[in-house]
């Protein structure tokens, strides 16, 4: 691509001034720690189980990996961390940390009100424009699995499956998804008054195509004016360009606007490892070029369909969020554009996101928060991303130790 670039992802300065040197420092030892893949994969084993025996291990899990990564245990703490943010022009999207939790009716109505609570807290601040939900939060994930596989099994459109499917349930479940709608619904309904962005994760395969129609239908009855809802596609599946695509046409063809969060996806370990035990074909791309190619390929379909497409860029890939700036730059559009915001994860590529922010792009930080025992999942996620992901966790030291140098001259 011919353009220039204006924008540059090194000034570990801008990245990292609202970090004083003993948080660089903890940050420094905790990336270091997270290098040596042994230490990761002993700690993500140990954890959750020494949680659930009750070992006294959440002091130091408060200390080291949780607080790099969450933004606290209350909503209360966590707006401490976004009134930090904010003095840098940084947005936040905030993420109530529950998933996966089979609690049953109670639980998920619970997890719903606190949804609500984070919405209304989320209106009255001036740089919290998103919040993040996940279904599993308050449906049983064996549901959504079920629901999954007789979409799987009929023909037709996604919303034609979807609806054969839950006519197709047994009276006392089609009553439970009835609950579940009714929970998204109270979600969006409260968010659209409140003028709050709905993220909606995205998880496993396999309980995604009934997230992805209950997403598409709130999408329908809510972005009709302004971009309400959106939905999260993972370009590390090779069926997602065209999801997003027909995403696009469904969107033209029913008049609303489609709220694309684009990632390249979390679970590519377990994905590939349950298609393996199952004997099906693995949904994941063949490597990650074909990832990359994806990913860069749908950001571009989003911004050259800007007017229909409201997208979030969630990605610490440099070169990606370059693209996205460069794109904008060609198309003559602004870089704060209202249908492109930018997002990290809290604790991730500082570098991109403050340095994104000083160019007067809208970016955030997608912050989670919640009690330890909620948010384990999510910090075994970030501690294996990051000896994983090829790279990830060198750079993220070696800016710090740049900054360090930097500032100790
Ligand atoms: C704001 C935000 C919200 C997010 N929300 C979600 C969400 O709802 N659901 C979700 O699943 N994830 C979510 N993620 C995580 C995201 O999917 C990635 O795991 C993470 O951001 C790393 O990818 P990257 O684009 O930053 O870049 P990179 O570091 O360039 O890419 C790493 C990613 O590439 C892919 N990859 C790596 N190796 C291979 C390989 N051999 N073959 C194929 N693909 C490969 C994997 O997806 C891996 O995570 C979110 C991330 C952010 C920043």
């Amino acid at each position: 691509m011919e353009t220039q670039s204006v924008i540059s992802f090194d000034n570990t300065e801008f990245a990292f001034e609202y970090k004083s040197d003993k948080e660089l420092k903890k940050a420094r030892f905790l990336f270091s720690s997270m290098s040596q893949p042994w230490l990761v994969k002993l700690g993500t084993r140990f954890t959750p189980w020494a949680i659930k025996s009750h070992l006294p291990v959440k002091g130091i899990i408060r200390k080291t990996i949780f607080e790099q990564f969450v933004g606290g245990e209350t909503l209360e703490q966590t707006a401490i961390v976004a009134k930090k943010l904010s003095e840098y022009k940084v947005q936040v999207i905030l993420d109530y940390g529950v998933e996966g939790g089979d609690d049953g009716e109670k639980g998920f109505d619970h997890s719903t009100e606190e949804f609500i609570r984070v919405i209304k807290y989320a209106a009255t601040q001036p740089n919290i424009p998103f919040m993040s939900i996940k279904v599993t939060g308050f449906a049983r994930f064996s549901l959504l699995e079920k629901l999954d596989d007789m979409m799987h099994k009929g023909t037709g459109t996604l919303m034609k499956r979807y609806l054969k499917a839950i006519d197709d349930l047994p009276d006392d479940e089609k009553e439970e998804w009835h609950r579940v709608r009714r929970r998204m619904m109270y979600i969006c309904e409260t968010a659209a008054e409140k003028n709050v962005g709905v993220l909606v994760d995205a998880e496993e395969t396999w309980i995604q195509d009934p997230v992805d129609a209950l997403t598409i239908l709130m999408m329908d009855a809510f972005n009709k004016h302004r971009t309400v809802v959106y939905n999260t596609i993972q370009l590390y599946r090779h069926d997602r360009l065209k999801f997003l695509k027909d995403s696009h046409e469904a969107a033209a063809e029913r008049n609303f606007i489609l709220g694309a969060k684009i990632v390249r996806g979390a679970y590519m370990e377990k994905e590939r490892k349950r298609a393996e035990e199952k004997n099906y074909s693995s949904p994941i791309q063949p490597d990650k070029e074909s990832t990359d190619r994806d990913y860069n390929a749908g950001l571009t379909f989003c911004i050259e369909n800007i007017d229909r497409i409201a997208v979030i860029v969630a990605s610490h890939n440099e070169y990606s969020n370059l693209l996205a700036t460069q794109l904008l730059q060609q198309e003559n559009l602004p870089l704060d554009h209202p249908h492109v915001h930018f997002s990290q994860l809290y604790g991730m590529s500082d570098n991109i996101t403050f340095n994104l922010a000083h160019a007067g792009c809208s970016v955030s930080k997608y912050l989670p928060f919640g009690p330890i025992d909620d948010v384990i999942p999510y910090l075994m996620r970030r501690a294996q991303e990051n000896t994983s992901v090829k790279g990830q966790t060198g750079r993220e030291l070696s800016l710090i130790k740049k900054e360090l140098k930097r500032r100790h001259q």
